[in-house]
């Protein structure tokens, strides 16, 4: 059986063929525990769920590795501490558990494995070492820039050029930047926010830095899939194959998945706008998780997908018809078998 992919990469379907079918190996970006998961948040987690599935189908449960990370330092978390009072730890720790229960409701199972970032900062410190080392990154006031200008081939997943980006403003401007476009391996950390001792004094990691590292550490420099939702495209992903590529020397990830948003009233559902729900907020107002799982995988996977409370209601209809139809095999099964026992 062949697997066919869309590649974001190659902008079309590919088969779809690892580079050792005894060693399949995935990695989807996480959440980043500062607060519950949204329903559009849970959308990857659901078509990866079933991608992993399929995977190990086809090659077998015991070869294929899926990796999917935890982001337990990152700006978002620090504001919420700040705004709530409450420890980092207890947020990040309290957060986690939440979102393990939630994607276990909607059926999803763990990951293989499940690295979190602050497991990870020598690693992320090594690489970005590594990346001023070769000339792809430079220090500048406690910071470790990633130089955009240095990588001839910027921008080949999402299609966007520097210049594309800073004339879309999508760039945050700081004066030690040497180039505007330039983004952030390691930034400095004051004595309240959660730091680590770097060749650059303490600090933090970037983001982007953070996939990169994990990555590499779990599933090897070059690995097959690499998935996550449409937004991450970029700048995340264009930045991690930057940084995987120019501190390796060799290719990332040979296949990009990109799941479509969720959609509310045809805006997409995100945290920043208010139009979200949470998966446990559903939960708790009693729909069932099969039945999200099952909406969540009702329309084509890379295609924007409209949620509401009443469409989760008919696809639990939906649901208890097909768990209907299976008892009714089952009784018909049980009874043949007691029918030809009897002969
Ligand atoms: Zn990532």
């Amino acid at each position: 059986m062949t697997i066919k992919v869309h590649n974001t990469l190659a902008r079309e379907k590919q088969d779809f063929e690892p580079i050792d079918p005894k060693n399949v190996r995935m990695y989807v970006c996480g959440p980043t525990v500062y607060d519950l998961a949204h329903v559009g948040n849970a959308r990857p987690v659901v078509v990866f769920d079933t991608f992993a599935r399929l995977l190990r189908y086809v090659y077998g449960a015991e070869h294929v590795t899926y990796v999917r990370n935890i982001t337990d330092v990152e700006d978002k978390i620090i504001e919420a501490s700040l705004k709530s009072g409450e420890p980092i730890e207890s947020i990040t720790k309290r957060t986690t558990q939440a979102y393990h229960d939630d994607m276990a409701a909607l059926g999803a199972l763990p990951p293989d494995i499940e690295p979190r970032a602050t497991d990870h900062i020598q690693e992320m410190i090594d690489m970005s070492a590594k990346l001023i080392e070769k000339g792809h990154a430079y220090e500048a006031e406690g910071h470790v820039l990633f130089s955009v200008k240095s990588m001839a081939d910027y921008g080949e997943l999402s299609g966007r050029n520097r210049e594309d980006m800073i004339a879309g403003a999508r760039v945050e401007v700081a004066p030690y930047k040497k180039d505007p476009a330039d983004f952030v391996l390691w930034k400095p950390s004051n004595d309240e926010q959660p730091g680590w001792e770097s060749p650059w004094g303490k600090g933090r990691p970037g983001w982007h830095i953070e996939c990169s590292a994990m990555s590499r550490v779990h599933l090897g420099e070059t690995f097959d899939v690499h998935g996550g939702g449409l937004d991450l495209t970029f700048p995340h992903h264009e930045n991690e194959i930057a940084q995987s590529k120019c501190c390796n020397e060799k290719p990332y990830v040979n296949y990009w998945m990109h799941n479509g948003y969720v959609v509310v009233n045809g805006e997409k559902m995100s945290k920043s706008l208010g139009n979200f729900f949470t998966v446990r907020q559903l939960l708790d107002e009693g729909l069932n998780g099969e039945a999200l799982r099952l909406t969540l995988l009702s329309g084509h996977y890379r295609q924007p997908l409209d949620i509401t409370r009443e469409k989760v209601a008919e696809f639990k209809v939906q649901l208890d018809r097909f768990y209907g139809a299976l008892q009714a095999v089952e009784k018909i099964e049980a009874s043949t078998e007691e029918a030809s026992d009897a002969f």
